[in-house]
């Protein structure tokens, strides 16, 4: 149970409360780490913004995101992980053992930790593109593609992932109209010339999204050409959004290791972060599958690897 106590220590903290900090969670309590999880602002992560996921093992008729993000933290509880609503505001790892201040005034410190901080979409800030969030936006064609086999749709993005994402749409719906806002895409050679030969991917250089249209879901996507200043509407179905992602690594910045974008680097096979005892899992240190089921994966990695640690350093 929580105390009032400013500097209280903990053996496992777990920070974050996506598929991978309640996976970590489950498994660290089961293994009587006497996990404590700090939630931060989006208690359940990313699901918690979506609808309908379908491709979760376990739920054969699909499930609502914040539904099964319940479920997640219930498991955890049940298990006995002392679940806390806060955020980590700094981090200190330069000692063991580490120091971590949640919302700038509770001051912890742990013997291990595991980061679960996930990473956020980037999004175009289009008013209409929030207002239809969920109802035909996405960003993510994996997760939200198959509930769009047929239609035509859209995506606006030029680098690797959105030509991933593009390839990956071409082969469940008729038509993807792929939005890019230069003359050039940014991606690999060998993606540009993958999208440039799949006959049904149209895209639309110099074109910029002004608008996305529909007042219950997705009907169209308004489309400004800036060399032209001309307008048009390309009647869609869907709208996904493939600008990038940003991993929530803020304040471990200077601290761990970390690539250009700011995904944490860990030990390949592991959960292993360049400081010993603190661990990352999910999204934080994945931009290439960036899903549920691979989260929740990692966080059992993660789990595993500080009962490792632990119980060799405080045996
Ligand atoms: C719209 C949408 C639909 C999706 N649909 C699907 C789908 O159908 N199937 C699928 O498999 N995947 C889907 N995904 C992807 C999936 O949501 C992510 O891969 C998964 O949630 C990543 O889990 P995570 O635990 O790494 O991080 P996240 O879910 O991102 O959770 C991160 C957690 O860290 C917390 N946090 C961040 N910073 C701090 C801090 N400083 N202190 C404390 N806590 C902090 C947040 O509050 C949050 O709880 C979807 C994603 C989106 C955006």
């Amino acid at each position: 149970m929580e105390t009032n106590n400013q500097n209280e220590h903990v053996h496992l903290l777990i920070i974050g409360s996506g598929p991978a900090g309640y996976t970590a969670a489950i498994y660290a309590s089961r293994a009587n780490l006497k996990p404590v999880l700090y939630q931060g602002i989006q208690p359940g992560g990313q699901l918690t913004i979506t609808t309908e996921v379908e491709n979760y093992p376990g739920y054969p008729e699909g499930i609502q995101g914040p539904e099964m993000m319940v479920d997640f933290e219930k498991q955890a509880t049940r298990m006995g992980a002392d679940i806390r609503y806060g955020m980590a505001t700094s981090v200190d790892l330069s000692k063991q053992p580490y120091t971590v201040v949640i919302d700038e005034e509770k001051t912890l410190t742990a013997d291990a930790i595991i980061i679960a901080t996930g990473a956020s979409a980037k999004w175009l800030n289009l008013p209409s593109e929030q207002r239809l969030n969920g109802s035909g936006v996405s960003a993510c064609a994996v997760c939200d593609g198959f509930f769009f086999r047929g239609k035509e749709v859209a995506i606006v993005g030029a680098g690797d992932t959105a030509a991933e994402e593009a390839l990956y749409l071409s082969k469940l719906c008729s038509n993807v109209h792929m939005l890019v806002r230069k003359h050039e895409m940014r991606a690999s050679k060998v993606m540009q010339d993958r999208v440039l030969k799949t006959s049904n991917i149209i895209v639309y250089w110099n074109s910029e999204t002004e608008e996305v249209l529909g007042e219950k879901k997705v009907e169209a996507v308004r489309v400004r050409n800036n060399q032209t200043n001309t307008t048009q509407d390309i009647p869609v179905s869907a709208f996904f959004v493939a600008i990038g992602h940003q991993p929530n690594s803020g304040i471990f910045e200077g601290q761990l290791d970390m690539d250009k974008e700011g995904y944490i680097i860990t030990t390949p096979g592991s959960s292993k972060t360049n400081v010993e005892g603190v661990f990352a899992c999910g999204d934080v240190q994945d931009k290439i599958y960036r899903q549920a089921v691979t989260a929740a994966g990692s966080g059992c990695m993660a789990a595993l690897d500080a009962e490792r640690y632990l119980s060799a350093k405080f045996h």
